[in-house]
C-alpha cells in the first residue's frame, strides 16, 4: 500500500467514526507522524493533501524541515522538549502538542517574546499517573493552565494525552472521555477558550473520536511500521 492509499482509508475511517458519533470529518484535523520517515515520505503525504506533520524530537525534525522548505506545512512537535532546545523549538514548530510542565511553557515564552510570534500550544496531561511519561496530573492541570494561559507569547489551544498502552482500543475510551470532561473543568477555571483535544493514534483513533478528539495523530497508519 503506498503512503497516499493509507491516507485514503484512513479518512474512510474517520468519516465512517465521525458518522457513529454525529460529527463532521472537518471538525478532525490529522496530523501525520512523520517521526524516522524521510523527509520524501512527509513530501507523498503532503502531495496526498495532509499539512499538518508531527515530530518528537527536534533535531529531526529540523534535519527534515529544510528538504520540504517550498511546502506549506504546520510542523508539530509531540514529543518531550528539554529545555536546551527551546529556542530551537520555537523557530521551528508552528505547534508545541506537549507542553508538560509550567517552567518549559516560561522558557518558551521567553524564546518566543524575541521573536514576536505566539506559539500555539498544547497541555500534555498524564492520565494514567505512569512515571515513565510526560505530562501533568490531573489534579495540577487546572492551576497550571491558568498560570500558562497568561503567558502572552503562549496561545494555548488544547489538551492532549497518550494513554496507558491498551490492546483493545475500547479499553482507550474511558482516559478520552477523562481527557473531554476535564478539558471543560479547565475552561470553566482558567477562563481558556482551549477548543482543541489531542488524543488518538493508529490503533484507537476511532474511539478517540468518538468521544470528540479534534486532532488524532497517526503514524503507523500512514507511513507504515516504524
Ligand atoms: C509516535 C507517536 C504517535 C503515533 O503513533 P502510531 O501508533 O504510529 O500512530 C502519536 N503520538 C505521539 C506522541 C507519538 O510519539
Amino acid at each position: 500500500m503506498s503512503i497516499s492509499d493509507n491516507i485514503s482509508r484512513v479518512q474512510e475511517r474517520i468519516r465512517a467514526a465521525c458518522e457513529r458519533s454525529g460529527r463532521e470529518p472537518a471538525e478532525v484535523t490529522l496530523v501525520a507522524v512523520s517521526k524516522t520517515f524521510p523527509a520524501e515520505s512527509i513530501r507523498a503525504a503532503y502531495e496526498a493533501g495532509l499539512r499538518d506533520f508531527g515530530e518528537n524530537r527536534v533535531q529531526e525534525a529540523e534535519e527534515k524541515a529544510p528538504a520540504l522548505a517550498d511546502l506549506d506545512i504546520t510542523w508539530r512537535l509531540i514529543g518531550r522538549l528539554q529545555s536546551n532546545k527551546v529556542r530551537r523549538a520555537a523557530e521551528l514548530f508552528q505547534w508545541v502538542d506537549s507542553v508538560d510542565s509550567e517552567p518549559l511553557a516560561t522558557k518558551l515564552d521567553r524564546a518566543l517574546a524575541g521573536r514576536g510570534v505566539r506559539l500555539r500550544v498544547m497541555l500534555e496531561v498524564n492520565l494514567g499517573g505512569e512515571e515513565t511519561k510526560g505530562g501533568f496530573r490531573e489534579d495540577s492541570l487546572p492551576g497550571a493552565a491558568e498560570t500558562i494561559g497568561k503567558l502572552p507569547w503562549l496561545d494555548v489551544q488544547g489538551l492532549m494525552v497518550i494513554p496507558p498502552w491498551k490492546e483493545n482500543p475500547a479499553d482507550a475510551r474511558p482516559y478520552f472521555r477523562r481527557l473531554r470532561e476535564l478539558s471543560e473543568r479547565v475552561k470553566r477555571k482558567a477562563g481558556l477558550e482551549m477548543r482543541h483535544l489531542s488524543m488518538g493514534m493508529s490503533h484507537d483513533f476511532e474511539v478517540a473520536i468518538e468521544e470528540g478528539a479534534t486532532m488524532i495523530r497517526l503514524g503507523t497508519a500512514i507511513f507504515g511500521e516504524r
